[in-house]
């Protein structure tokens, strides 16, 4: 018999973790991250012993993919495969995560060092071997390094998405889709109910707005995720953008990581050339000039304005109608980024913003279009099962799916559920 049994991310966004076993094998998981509840704390994804785990893929390295995978390092020595660029971040992203919220998670610096140690880094393509299950991993178009996991066990072909996005960024290539066969479908569903607008009319009008508050005087906060979204912005700013661009926290050191790994680079050139013309904000006394002088745009984490330095700008910036505050990532329910928009004021701390806020969709998921397309390029589909979605989103895909398809059985489990895919 195989089954998935999902761990985390079923019927919710984010805290990914599905684990896939075949008769009397131990689990095949992948991803083992994290959600935050609305004080913010850590929340796990539910327990699976190490001793049951054969190995685990991670997919991508955003901390709702990673955030809890130190742990099956507590006990045991469970084999992780994913690829070079991906342990590098995930490093990076974890040990920020334990300076941040390490009161609140039950694993250490050490275990997770006892995670890299059993760190298996695989190119797209490669095979590997874990415990009787074939494991090759393929781009994904999501952030650099970002997986779908393609599993063949006993004949029978699994692809986990992961998060997956099938369109072209300067930073990373969409999603490949070699027409596989695959007799299931674990598929994401972040935005399975909606369409992105398209891409070049985002830009435009975020490129447009830009120039509005810039040519005025005015300065202009990008709060981005640190990891991906950051760069992209920085290298379409690149392109299309004149004028004083400052880049401020996590973005530095994911900024350095991904130079170093064109192989996973869409635009390598632009990527580089960005980095090297705008400025790094690295002291205090540069940040306050940054945030009083006239016409400078700053991206800087976090992307949900929830701290770092982007809060610091977010302050210094919103009392002034002139500014204005662009917001380029997902936001939340619950956080401040989230209420800015909704409210107009991000929290009490700040109180109300007479900035200009803006939203734009620059989203590294693909929407219901997309995630339809990669379903049509995978051969002989008889299982879909949808995770990393909200209820509401979750049934509007499934439904989507099923209008789509015939003869194809299609699942939204929730946390701790089964789904059969072989008896
Ligand atoms: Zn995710
Ligand atoms: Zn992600």
């Amino acid at each position: 018999m195989l089954k998935v049994r999902i761990f985390g991310g079923g019927r919710e966004v984010g805290r990914a973790a599905v684990g896939l076993r075949h008769d009397d094998k131990r689990f095949l998981l992948m991803d083992y991250g994290v959600n935050f509840d609305e004080n913010d704390e850590p929340r796990l994804p539910e327990h699976v012993r190490p001793t049951d785990v054969a190995g685990l893929v991670l997919t991508h390295a955003h901390l709702d993919h990673v955030g809890a995978a130190p742990l099956l390092g507590v006990a045991g020595r469970v084999p992780v495969v994913t690829t070079g660029l991906t342990k590098r971040l995930s490093e990076l992203m974890i040990r920020d995560f334990i300076k941040i919220s390490g009161y609140y998670l039950p694993y250490e610096e050490a275990d997770l060092i006892n995670m890299l140690e059993n760190t298996y880094e695989y190119s797209y393509g490669a095979e590997a071997d874990v415990e009787g299950y074939s494991v090759k991993l393929i781009n994904a178009g999501h952030i650099p390094g970002s997986s779908m996991v393609y599993v063949e066990v006993n004949d029978y072909k699994v692809i986990y998405t992961g998060d997956v996005n099938t369109i072209d960024t300067r930073l990373i290539p969409r999603a490949s889709n070699p027409g596989l066969t695959a007799d299931a479908v674990i598929i994401e569903g972040t935005y399975g109910w909606i369409e992105h607008p398209s891409r070049e009319l985002v830009e435009n009008e975020f490129i447009y707005s830009l120039r509005e508050v810039t040519d005025r005087g005015g300065n202009v906060l990008i709060p981005a995720f640190s990891l991906g979204r950051a760069q992209e912005i920085l290298s379409l700013l690149c392109e299309r953008f004149k004028g004083d661009v400052y880049y401020d926290g996590m973005v530095r050191q994911i900024y350095e990581v991904l130079v170093s790994y064109p192989e996973y680079i869409n635009k390598y050139e632009l990527l580089l050339k960005s980095k090297e013309e705008f400025k790094p904000v690295v002291r205090p006394s540069q940040r306050r000039r940054v945030a009083e002088g006239g016409g400078n745009v700053v991206v800087a984490s976090a992307g949900m304005l929830k701290g770092g330095p982007a809060l610091y700008y977010l302050k210094r910036l919103a009392g002034n109608p002139g500014n204005a505050v662009f917001m380029v990532s997902y936001q939340a329910p619950g956080t401040p980024g989230r209420s800015l928009l909704e409210e107009g004021i991000p929290s009490e701390e700040v109180g109300p913003v007479k900035a200009r806020v803006q939203w734009f969709d620059f989203s590294s998921h693909a929407g219901l279009d997309g995630l339809l397309e990669l379903l049509r390029g995978f051969k002989g589909v008889s299982h879909v099962v949808i995770v990393h979605t909200s209820e509401k989103a979750g049934n509007v895909f499934m439904s989507k799916v099923k209008e789509t398809f015939n003869d194809v059985e299609v699942h939204l489990p929730r946390n701790n559920e089964e789904v059969v895919l072989r008896e």
